[in-house]
C-alpha cells in the first residue's frame, strides 16, 4: 500500500488510543440477537455501546483528545460543539481530567440533553439554530485561548471511536458486515479504518436519516455540501459534515461501502425492537442499525453486527415510541426537537 492509500487515522493510532483508554473507558459487550438473526437468515451481534460511560460511545473520542492535550491546554480549557452526546462525553471526560470545559449547541437539541451536560459541571451555551452557528460560536472562544476538540472530524477523535472497530474484532472474529450509525463521519472513519486494516473484505454500512443526511448528500455531491436540519427521532445524527471537512469526508468516501437511509417510522421501530426484543433502552440513532435490518434495506450475507451507540433519549417521548405512537404525533409535541 502507497501513503497515498493510507488513511490518515492508521491501526496504529487506534491500537494506541485503545492503550491509552485502558482503564478510563468501558469495554461494551457484544452479544447474539436471536431474533434479528432468524429474520436476516446469519448471525446477527448487537454490541452495546450505549452502557458505555456518559451514554455513548462519544466518550472514547473525547476521553482520547482530552488524553493528549498540553499542560497549557489543559489550564485553558476545552470548547466542544455537541448535538449533545458529543458534549456530554466531553464534559466527563473533562471532569475525569479536571480540565474546565464550555459545550456549544444550537437550540435544536433536546432539554434532557442540555441538562446532562451541565450536571457534568460543563458550562452550556446556545448559540443558533443549526450545528454550524454553534461551530462558528465556539471559533470565538478558541481566539480567547480555548483548546477545540471538535465531535467528529479530527484524528484523536476518530482514533477513539476506532477503539470500537479493534472490539468488534475481538467480539465477533469471522465478522462480515457492520452496520455503523453514519452523521459526521468520525465514528464510522474510525471502525472502518480498523476493520479493514483487518480485513478488507469486512463490509462497513452506514446509516443515516432520511430527514437531513448531510454526509449522504455530500457524497452525492462529491464535496461537502449543507442540509437543512429537520426535527427526527435519530437527532443525534443531526448536523451538517462542515464545509471546511478534512477528514472524515474523505474517509468516509473511500472506506464505507454503502449508505442506507431511513424514514422516522423505521427508526421507531428499531427503538421498539430494541426495547421489547432486546431489553434495551436505545436512543433513536442508537436504534438504526437494527432499523436498517428490520426495514429489511441490508441483507448481509455473514455474521453482522450492529452496533447500538446511544442511550441518551428522553423516557418520557422513549415510552411514547415503544407503546407504538406514530412518529406524526411524536413529531407535534416531542419534549423538544
Ligand atoms: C454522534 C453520534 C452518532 C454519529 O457519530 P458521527 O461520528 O457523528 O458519525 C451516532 N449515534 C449517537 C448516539 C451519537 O451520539
Amino acid at each position: 500500500m502507497t501513503s497515498a492509500q493510507q488513511p490518515p487515522v492508521s491501526l496504529e493510532d487506534i491500537k494506541a488510543a485503545r492503550l491509552r483508554l485502558q482503564g478510563v473507558i468501558r469495554p461494551t459487550p457484544t452479544e447474539a440477537s436471536p431474533t434479528l438473526s432468524a429474520l436476516s437468515g446469519v448471525p446477527v451481534h448487537l454490541k452495546l455501546e450505549h452502557h458505555q460511560i456518559s451514554g455513548s460511545f462519544k466518550f472514547r473520542g473525547a476521553s482520547n483528545a482530552v488524553a493528549q492535550l498540553t499542560q497549557a491546554e489543559r489550564e485553558a480549557g476545552v470548547v466542544g460543539v455537541s448535538t449533545g452526546n458529543h458534549g456530554r462525553g466531553l464534559a466527563r471526560a473533562c471532569a475525569n481530567a479536571g480540565v474546565r470545559c464550555v459545550v456549544v449547541m444550537s437550540d435544536l437539541v433536546p432539554a434532557n440533553k442540555v441538562a446532562a451536560i451541565q450536571r457534568e459541571g460543563a458550562t452550556v451555551h446556545i448559540r443558533g439554530k443549526s450545528q454550524d452557528d454553534a461551530d462558528r460560536a465556539a471559533r470565538a472562544l478558541v481566539a480567547e485561548g480555548l483548546t477545540l476538540i471538535p465531535p467528529f472530524d479530527d484524528r484523536a477523535i476518530i482514533a477513539g471511536q476506532g477503539t470500537l472497530g479493534l472490539e468488534m474484532i475481538d467480539a465477533v472474529p469471522d465478522l462480515h458486515t457492520v452496520l455503523v450509525q453514519l452523521s459526521g463521519g468520525g465514528l464510522a472513519s474510525g471502525i472502518a479504518a480498523a476493520l479493514k486494516a483487518h480485513n478488507p473484505a469486512i463490509k462497513v454500512i452506514g446509516i443515516s436519516m432520511e430527514r437531513g443526511a448531510a454526509m449522504h448528500e455530500s457524497l452525492r455531491n462529491g464535496q461537502p455540501v449543507e442540509v437543512t436540519e429537520l426535527p427526527t427521532l435519530a437527532d443525534s445524527l443531526g448536523g451538517g459534515i462542515g464545509l471546511d471537512n478534512q477528514l472524515t469526508f474523505g474517509m468516509v468516501q473511500s472506506l464505507v461501502d454503502d449508505v442506507i437511509l431511513l424514514d422516522e417510522a423505521e427508526i421507531a421501530e428499531g427503538v421498539r425492537h430494541c426495547y421489547w426484543h432486546e431489553g434495551q433502552i436505545v436512543e433513536g440513532a442508537g436504534a438504526v442499525g437494527v432499523a436498517a435490518l428490520l426495514a429489511r434495506k441490508v441483507s448481509p450475507a455473514g455474521p453482522t453486527l450492529a452496533l447500538l451507540t446511544g442511550a441518551n433519549i428522553d423516557m418520557d417521548l422513549h415510552h411514547r415510541i415503544v407503546a407504538g405512537e406514530t412518529p406524526e404525533l411524536l413529531h407535534t409535541d416531542a419534549p423538544c426537537p
